[in-house]
């Protein structure tokens, strides 16, 4: 049995394409049926105008309300704007730890990549894996080359290639659970 994975764009379409997306998670994570789902307008009681900025847990409350009136056990949605939580400057992305809802933004991950898709594009996926893999109750790895790495600027991001091999044997192991 195949359990059910949602993309959702949250707000305008970015210059990244959910569908590329989920060819690319489809890949990474074979027992989810991923499927993109009606994009949604951004949340404005999730806009601070003050940081020009989506505070993303106000985000993932909405969506934890939108995924249980959907068929899909998880959702990840993507947005175009910058994220942030109190205390940090800015957020790649956010999920809850296990749990049905997680968000990404893809706005820092065009730095120096507007010429370079595959750079843009490899980001993307990198952020939605590692939060896919929190949702599936993955914390962050000490492995700086692992997928699962807290990325605190965009060159940890890029350094990060996959999951090491003990947060693989975890999603496997959470894959047969
Ligand atoms: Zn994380
Ligand atoms: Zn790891």
């Amino acid at each position: 049995m195949s359990d059910n994975l949602g993309l959702i764009q949250i707000g305008p379409t970015t210059d990244y394409s959910l569908n590329t997306l989920k060819g690319q998670v489809s890949e990474k994570f074979p027992r989810y049926k991923v499927e993109t789902l009606e994009p949604i307008v951004e949340p404005a009681e999730a806009y601070d105008s003050f940081r020009d900025q989506y505070h993303s847990t106000r985000i993932l409350v909405i969506l934890e309300e939108l995924v249980k009136t959907t068929h899909v056990e998880l959702l990840l949605g993507v947005a175009p704007h910058d994220l942030y939580v109190p205390n940090m400057n800015f957020v790649f992305g956010e999920a809850r730890c296990p749990g049905r809802a997680a968000v990404i933004s893809t706005f820092r991950l065009k730095s120096q990549a507007r010429s370079n898709p595959e750079l843009f594009g490899s980001r993307v996926v990198k952020e939605a894996v590692h939060e896919i893999g929190h949702m599936q109750g993955l914390r962050h790895c000490t492995d700086p080359l692992c997928v699962m790495y807290f990325s605190e600027r965009l060159s940890d991001t890029d350094r990060k290639h996959d999951f090491c091999a003990e947060c693989g044997r975890n999603v496997m192991w959470l894959e047969v659970e």
